[in-house]
């Protein structure tokens, strides 16, 4: 990619929504970022800027950005990427030489100009227990076998060995199962706070909106800038009213939070269909870097691709391959970093081999289903077995 050069020194942002919001910190600390672009009109009509720099729309920029090339990272989340691709070609820019995503970019140019390991974000599952049992879920928690405990000696000991690894990591999502089941959430995100502040921007914690938070969360929340991500699935579980005291709460103790409606989701077939996604290695590795679910998760001292990859491995240890065992990697080696980014980045001689048994979150996967459709006690399900 050209723009990892080290003479890289000024960017511009396209997008303003949270991944570039946690993006931001680090790149303003290392690029000259003369604008950020999105076009969302609040911010234009309220002269929004973001540590004095302006944020405005492709058509007010559009201009600029034909009578010189400047180098965009897109900082943007899974298929909003596609037409920001469009727009930017559309005026001459050619992907990776005058535009890059920011994950993509984010853990080339560190890598190859300071030799550090910056990655975007990393999930981190708190607990695989939930309140829900959606059919679709793409950690897989209905089909889990729940008898296996994890600890919070082994959980905070992967959280150390993440660490340990890495020089930066934009976003940690706190996830699950449902992240608010667990006793001493509190615990574990001062762990992380105390621990390793310096070298992340932000906590998300993702919910499913089915238990109102405590107070003393909230207070943690607000006190630590943490964002609470509510999925509404209210369509297929009617639990508006939940919603409504849940974000009263969040207002009232000041938290930041979204709410994303979950009304589609992708049906990714595993584990109850038998697919045989790719044909050759080349067309496999395609396959897997296409896939937008690619959020790297990491859970009993492993780092799985993603959250699928996990669930697959947690229903049958036979699904074994092409996972990082932290506890391998010793602590601060730059091999250990390159091993770990190059994981994230899907370095992998073979891909990921899991990604041949399921359809991904990708522009190709056109199974698309409804979001949080609940698995009956009565469904009968056949899991597929390991070949
Ligand atoms: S295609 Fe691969 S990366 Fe995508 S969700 Fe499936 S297992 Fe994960």
């Amino acid at each position: 990619m050209d723009f990892t050069n080290n003479d890289t020194e000024k960017l511009i942002i396209y997008g303003f929504g949270r991944v570039a919001r946690c993006c931001l910190p680090k790149l303003i600390q290392d690029f000259q970022i003369d604008f950020i672009i999105d076009n969302n009109s609040k911010y234009e009509k309220n002269d929004t800027r973001y540590n004095g720099i302006p944020i405005q729309s492709f058509m007010s920029v559009k201009h600029k950005l034909q009578e010189k090339k400047y180098k965009v990272v897109v900082a943007v989340s899974g298929n909003s990427y596609y037409p920001i691709k469009k727009q930017l070609e559309s005026i001459g820019y050619r992907e990776s030489i005058d535009f890059e995503n920011a994950k993509n970019f984010m853990s080339q140019w560190y890598w190859i100009n300071r030799s550090e390991c910056v990655i975007s974000r990393i999930s981190l599952p708190i607990t695989l227990k939930c309140t829900l049992n959606c059919k679709h879920c793409n950690t897989l928690v209905p089909y889990l076998d729940r008898s296996r405990v994890y600890t919070d000696d082994e959980l905070k000991e992967t959280i150390k060995m993440f660490f340990d690894c890495i020089d930066y990591v934009s976003t940690v999502l706190i996830v699950g199962g449902e992240p608010l089941l667990k006793k001493n959430l509190i615990e574990i995100l001062s762990f992380i706070q105390v621990n390793f502040h310096e070298k992340f921007s932000r906590l998300h914690i993702i919910s499913n909106c089915t238990i109102i938070p405590k107070d003393d969360l909230l207070q943690f929340a607000n006190q630590n800038n943490i964002l609470i991500r509510l999925s509404d699935y209210s369509h297929e579980i009617g639990n508006y009213d939940r919603i409504k005291k849940i974000i009263d709460k969040l207002k009232a103790f000041k938290v930041d939070y979204i709410v994303n409606k979950h009304e589609q989701w992708f049906d990714m077939g595993f584990p109850r269909e038998t697919l045989r996604i790719a044909d050759s290695r080349e067309n496999l590795i395609r396959h897997m870097t296409e896939c937008n679910a690619m959020c790297q998760v990491i859970y009993n001292k492993k780092m799985f691709f993603c959250a699928t990859q996990l669930g697959a491995f947690e229903i049958n240890r036979a699904y074994n391959k092409d996972i990082l065992e932290l506890d391998r990697l010793i602590v601060n080696s730059t091999e250990s970093k390159k091993k770990l980014l190059d994981y994230y980045n899907g370095n992998l001689p073979k891909g990921i081999r899991f990604c041949q048994l399921c359809r991904g979150v990708g522009p190709k996967n056109n199974k698309i289903v409804t979001g949080g459709v609940q698995l009956k006690r009565n469904d009968e399900i056949k899991i597929r077995k390991p070949s």
